[in-house]
């Protein structure tokens, strides 16, 4: 079933009607049983589908998702700020610094982040080196 709001061209007014597919629209249209409610003109047509699927959010909705985004950054930012002040940043060297801490079993070494490819923390897993993905919001992100 489909449904299209349909205009009167004569009275002006717009009404919903439910149809089995688009062609049996056009069929009906041909036909000239497609009537307008109101005024029983044949002038029909199809506008796009009910606006009110296609009506755009409330500013509600949109400032409920905006607190929702701003809360999981400020988590995410504060989780953050912990790693930075608590592991070691080794940028690109992740993947290595990780393995010489594995293997030199520095113990009272910092943890470490930075930044490794899916295949690094594969390789990394399979050595048996425990490895945590997080999310990153870069700092110039507002
Ligand atoms: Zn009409």
């Amino acid at each position: 079933m489909i449904k299209y709001k349909l205009k009167c061209k004569n009275c002006e007014t717009y009404f919903d009607s439910w149809f089995s597919s688009s062609t049996e629209y056009e069929k009906l249209k041909k036909k000239k049983f497609l009537n307008c409610h109101f005024c029983n003109s044949l002038n029909i047509e199809k506008t796009l589908m009910s606006p009110s699927i296609f009506r755009s959010k409330s500013s509600d909705e949109i400032s409920i998702q905006n607190k929702k985004y701003k809360k999981i950054k400020n988590a995410i930012s504060d989780y953050q700020k912990f790693i930075k002040k608590n592991f070691k940043y080794v940028g690109e060297n992740f993947a290595h610094e990780a393995r010489s801490i594995h293997y030199q079993n520095k113990k009272d070494s910092k943890g470490i982040y930075g930044e490794a490819t899916k295949e690094d923390l594969n390789e990394l897993k399979e050595e048996g080196i425990e490895t945590k993905m997080i999310p990153w919001v870069k700092d110039n992100m507002n």
